[in-house]
């Protein structure tokens, strides 16, 4: 019977404190989101932020422009977001249209208010990256000396996900589309982190005893059911543990998300 590493659970361990920090602060904490366009999913990710930011006692400014607008208006609105000492934290709510560079408007937020952790200067680590890495540490499962395999390289969860991993002390092989032999670095990883957006892209011939599975993947299904990229009730029965979706890494990003919040307002409100 394998440990189902339940992100809900451990959010809700995490809540109290985090209120208590919240009301600690010298400021009333409030969090910027910046969405282009109105795609589905987006609006969906945000209203979760939405709700848990009310949970904890955190405001939240809902920015929402044109799909049509241009690279130059919404950098010039991240920058208004900057300077007004009423806002804390921001984030852009990604993806983004093609016609905008995502690099330019990331960067254009300033460190100090970047609650993604995404800009080069950053302050906080990625959110998915920090939810993962407190619930690993919550079922006390060391990522030290481990093999851990991460599929997905994206700049935004792949590549941060690996790099806390490798800080945590694990040897990390990370595989991408292209990579030869994904299926040989899966069976060799004592902890698998997939983060590919592929509906069953891992089953249950491909895992092994012994394995904790984290499933990044976050897919909607014809019958409009939200799965990973792993496929749960098949492979749950194999490893040791594994997260489900929903309620595994989803919930830990959001709570990771507003931890990040909460040490930008500490370490740079003016008190
Ligand atoms: P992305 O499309 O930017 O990157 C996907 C990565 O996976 C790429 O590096 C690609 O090369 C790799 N990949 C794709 N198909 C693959 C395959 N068949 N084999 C091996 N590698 C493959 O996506 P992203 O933004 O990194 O998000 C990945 C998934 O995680 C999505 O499903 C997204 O919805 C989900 N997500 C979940 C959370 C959460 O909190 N649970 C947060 C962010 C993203």
């Amino acid at each position: 019977m394998s440990t189902i590493l339940s992100g809900r659970t451990v959010r809700d361990a995490i809540v109290p404190e985090l209120v208590r920090r919240v009301q600690a602060l010298s400021c009333e904490p409030t969090l910027a989101i910046i969405q282009v366009g109105d795609r589905p999913d987006s609006t969906s990710f945000i209203g979760a932020k939405k709700k848990f930011a009310q949970q904890i006692g955190i405001q939240e400014k809902h920015i929402q422009v044109p799909s049509s607008i241009s690279e130059k208006e919404l950098i010039s609105i991240i920058h208004e977001c900057n300077a007004d000492d009423s806002l804390h934290a921001i984030i852009v709510q990604l993806p983004l249209p093609e016609h905008i560079d995502r690099t330019a408007i990331i960067e254009a937020i300033s460190p100090t208010k970047d609650a993604d952790g995404l800009t080069s200067g950053a302050l906080v680590m990625p959110a998915t990256a920090r939810g993962i890495r407190e619930l690993l540490h919550f079922y006390h499962l060391s990522l030290q000396e481990k093999k851990v395999t991460v599929v997905g390289r994206s700049l935004l969860v792949g590549k941060p996900v690996a790099d806390m991993c490798r800080t945590e002390g694990a040897i990390v092989t990370v595989c991408h589309k292209g990579s030869i032999d994904i299926m040989k670095e899966i069976a060799a990883a004592d902890v698998l982190i997939v983060a590919a957006g592929k509906e069953g892209l891992v089953g249950r011939e491909q895992v092994r005893q012994g394995q904790v599975v984290i499933d990044v993947g976050i897919n909607k299904t014809q019958d409009h059911r939200v799965v990973g990229d792993v496929d749960f009730e098949h492979v749950r029965d194999v490893v040791t543990a594994i997260t489900p979706v929903p309620g595994g890494v989803g919930p830990m990003t959001v709570c990771a998300l507003f931890e990040n919040v909460v040490d930008l307002c500490e370490r740079y409100v003016k008190q």
